[in-house]
């Protein structure tokens, strides 16, 4: 179990929830860093007296600032700046990437750097620049503990096999509009899109939830973290969340792992791996579920899960594309700007218009990603 962590994206939905198993406990948080939630950022100092907090909102930044003055912490710059900075602070062993979207992806690197575990919560990172990602964090021998449910399950399930995987099994519950037609989603309200049958969650992966995307860059978060192929992964509808995925192995047994929806559980267990602690987390009744089941994705209907399933499958800055848009574009439909079925018809628009290229360099990825999003602005704002 590590001592103390570094929490990014503190504030939201994964960072709350990771101070709180910290504050239990008792791991030390000496950084901090959020976007815009001042009021909340201050208790979290109140609670955990760190070294560093930094807000990356420039008027938060301001307020930050002025609150702490005079007292003996370090208030770091506004910006992707500020993060990196808390990433790479000293003596932690430990760095929760909670932030949503690429802007973790420098960041997690500057922790990688350090050699520090990466509690990884930040999927858009691995779906930009995997390759790249995994590769430091083996050189500098910096272990990556997933944090996603889906992902920490299939962590759970091989941790202490090797090369006994045949293929992994990775759960999606379907999200709200599971089987809606394309004529029945086309007026979905941001307010519907957010809210999630199962669980709790912040507002950009609630909307991708729905889409499907979410399930689509999970996809490509597995290939990179479990090292295997788009062949070696299949994606299972079930709506329960009660199995948060599964793994074959070579003989043919297939052990999953099984919980109540609750995030609380894989971000502790990002902590406190190898071991196990007791958990705040609610009981799974076994006897009280009226059953599982699983499905076929139906891709006719998720158009975002095919569409990421085929970047995955091309690689390169594809991946990274896609994400990119898609961040502008759930931006742009909880801002009450876009359509809910604009979101997959942007998405593919951008990507249809932005070269390919089969190895792009971490300045390629940024370049691909920019170029994206100023795309998406242009055409759709
Ligand atoms: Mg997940």
């Amino acid at each position: 179990m590590i001592n103390s962590t570094v929490i990014l994206g503190s504030t939201g939905s994964i960072g709350r929830q990771s101070a709180a198993v910290c504050e239990r406990l008792g791991i030390r948080v000496p950084a901090l860093a959020a976007n815009r939630s001042v009021e909340l950022l201050l208790k979290q100092v109140e609670t955990f007296k760190p070294e560093y907090v930094s807000a990356a909102d420039p008027e938060a930044n301001r307020q930050l600032r002025e609150a702490l003055s005079g007292r003996d912490i370090t208030v770091g710059p506004p910006g992707e700046e500020g993060l990196r900075i808390a990433a790479a602070w000293p003596g932690a062993d430990c760095v929760v990437t909670a932030v949503s979207g690429a802007i973790g992806l420098r960041p997690t690197l500057d922790a990688i750097k350090t050699g520090r575990r990466i509690a990884l919560a930040n999927k858009e990172t691995l779906v930009c620049a995997g390759g790249i990602v995994m590769r430091a964090a083996r050189e500098r021998g910096a272990e990556i503990v997933p944090v996603d449910s889906e992902h920490s399950a299939i962590f759970q399930c091989l941790t202490g096999r090797s090369g006994e995987l045949k293929k992994i099994l990775l759960t999606g519950s379907g999200g709200p509009f599971r089987g809606w037609t394309r004529e029945q989603t086309a007026t979905v309200t941001p307010e519907q899109a957010v809210k999630h049958p199962n669980w709790s969650m912040g507002a950009k992966i609630s909307v991708d939830s729905a889409t499907m995307m979410n399930k689509g860059l999970e996809f490509i978060e597995a290939m990179h973290l479990f090292g295997v192929s788009p062949e070696d992964i299949e994606v299972l509808v079930h709506p329960e969340s009660v199995v948060h995925s599964a793994v074959e192995l070579v003989d043919g047994t297939v052990i999953a792992q099984l919980g109540v929806p609750d995030m609380g559980l894989p971000i502790q267990y990002a902590l406190t791996y190898p071991e196990r602690r007791p958990s705040a987390s609610g009981r799974l009744d076994l006897t009280s579920l009226a059953g599982l089941t699983f499905m076929r994705p139906d891709f006719e209907k998720m158009p975002c899960l095919a569409l990421a399933m085929d970047c995955a499958r091309r690689g390169g800055n594809a991946p990274a594309v896609m994400s990119a848009a898609n961040e502008a574009a759930v931006g742009a439909f909880l801002a009450g700007k876009l359509g809910y079925n604009e979101i997959y018809e942007s998405v593919a628009w951008v990507l249809g218009r932005i070269g390919f290229i089969a190895e792009p360099s971490l300045e390629e990825i940024i370049a691909s990603d920019g170029e994206a999003r100023t795309l998406f602005k242009e055409r759709y704002s």
